[in-house]
């Protein structure tokens, strides 16, 4: 008879000082699927659940259940209704009969309006219901972790990727350890140790830099006999929990004693990289003035990742743009951008070549700066559509929704119907940009504006604004995460 393997996904970063709470309706958008319809949506792609589909096809012993799998992009904390809503599903369907092991793709950094642990009680109702069947799980390498998660799982694997790009590796890894527990081959037995402080990840990536170092640290104990898995986890530095901060997570085979003493050595090497994870960046003004002072033809851009919609940004804050105001560069200016469809369709309805008093920034939320109130005129009206010409998601169908350009002052500002980052030359294109005549290019992004920016500008520097995601933890009113994470 085959063995019953169900697999669910609740996918999601969440960023507690985003003043907007991600919906269910937000999810059904982006990724929302259970039972056979799942497998046509994730073949063939380097994510978990294309793991599963590819373990599912190359191991006719198991049956493969899709129960409910949900993601949405970054943002503000999920809606308790919807958690209730998708963790119900996925309850249901572990209730509906008897399982082998359990695979769940969770991100590890989520949090609900209400509660900051959402993900630890998942495991625990799960728990709860399967007993003692086999259980694996998977996390984002911004996974914020905390004991009791990981004493409730008996194998967990992360992403040792920044950018991921090795999603489905590590699904395909739990899923063999999975298929090994469920016929008796292994005792896997796993330990933390947390890192006492909450790091960004400007400087996070795996490919140079501290990160890169730990990673390999990483690797080579993997290697080592008796560990069946090592990963070393930066957090989310905007999900504000008791769990956060980084984290090593081993599992070794039947020794709990050689799984501590791994993660204890890990959590250490990344704890003595700490000075090297903080950056200091620049104020706008201050970055405005290198900009205009850096030699050459192309354009300097200035990103302002505090406000990045991919980190949890809103669109919305004014301090970079205020800065570029009271700058007046003798250069020609461009800003992307602020989110505002109602000032779009005002746009729209003056039409071109009229001039209006505008509010840009601030409202959303003045937390991060009041609005820019000021005479503009509406100088484009787009539909939004384009398609990507850079190599991030390059000919990826984008839509921005109806989108606004206005001149202020000789600032050319970008306003849109939707929240998100201008990370493609083509989104300044749509707008009748020239990017060979612009001066001046202030956006609202961060790491990925830079694989479409790099050849087509001077410089790139990036500066500290008050935003949802920014670079001084200092501006945060942490509620969770204990004090001495963070104050330094
Ligand atoms: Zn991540």
């Amino acid at each position: 008879m085959k063995k019953k393997l169900a697999v669910a996904r609740l996918w999601y970063e969440g960023n507690s000082f985003s003043p907007i709470a991600t919906d269910l309706d937000i999810f059904k958008a982006r990724e929302w699927v259970e039972g056979d319809a799942a497998v046509p949506l994730y073949r063939d792609t380097a994510t978990e659940m294309g793991a599963v589909v590819a373990f599912a096809d190359s191991h006719p012993e198991w049956e493969v259940t899709f129960l409910r799998c949900a993601a949405a992009p970054p943002g503000g904390p999920v809606t308790d209704s919807a958690f209730a809503a998708i963790r119900g599903d996925m309850l249901d369907g572990l209730q509906r009969q008897k399982w082998d092991a359990v695979y769940l793709s969770l991100h590890g950094a989520m949090i609900t309006c209400g509660n900051p642990t959402p993900e630890l009680d998942l495991l625990q109702d799960v728990r709860a219901i399967i007993g003692k069947t086999p259980l694996a799980v998977t996390f984002d390498l911004h996974a914020n972790l905390g004991a009791g998660m990981i004493e409730l799982v008996d194998f967990a694997v992360g992403y040792k990727t920044y950018p991921h790009i090795d999603m489905d590796v590590v699904a395909a890894r739990a899923l063999d350890v999975l298929d090994n527990l469920a016929h008796g081959k292994v005792k896997p037995v796993g330990a933390i140790a947390k890192v006492p402080a909450i790091y960004t990840s400007f400087n996070m990536r795996t490919t140079d830099g501290p990160m890169a170092e730990i990673a390999k640290l990483a690797a080579h104990w993997r290697s080592e006999p008796g560990i069946l898995e090592a990963t070393v986890f930066g957090g989310f530095a905007y999900g504000d929990s008791p769990f956060a901060g980084p984290t090593a997570m081993v599992f070794a085979d039947g020794d709990r004693m050689l799984a501590q003493r791994v993660a204890k050595t890990l959590a250490a090497e990344m704890a003595a990289r700490q000075d090297r994870f903080e950056l200091k960046l620049p104020s706008p003004a201050e970055a405005i003035a290198t900009a205009l002072a850096t030699p050459g033809d192309k354009p300097a851009a200035i990103t302002d990742p505090a406000d990045n919609p991919l980190s949890g940004g809103i669109g919305d804050t004014p301090t970079l743009f205020r800065a570029l105001l009271d700058a007046k560069p003798d250069a020609p200016c461009v800003f992307g951008f602020f989110w505002d469809p109602e000032l779009v369709a005002e746009a729209q309805r003056a039409g071109i070549g009229a001039t209006l008093d505008v509010a840009f920034g601030g409202r959303v939320t003045t937390s991060f700066g009041k609005p820019v109130r000021i005479s503009a005129k509406v100088l484009a009206l787009t539909d939004g559509k384009f398609r990507n010409v850079g190599p991030f998601e390059h000919n990826f169908a984008v839509d921005v929704g109806n989108t606004a350009m206005f001149e202020v002052e000789g600032i050319k500002v970008i306003v849109t119907s939707s929240c998100q980052t201008p990370n493609d030359p083509a989104y300044f294109t749509l707008h009748g940009i020239d990017l060979a005549q612009v001066g001046l290019l202030c956006v609202k992004a961060k790491n990925h504006f830079r694989a479409g920016f790099t050849p087509l500008t001077r410089a790139i520097i990036e500066c500290d604004a008050p935003g949802p995601a920014g670079v001084s933890l200092a501006h945060y009113n942490f509620k969770h995460a204990p004090a001495t994470l963070h104050r330094r």
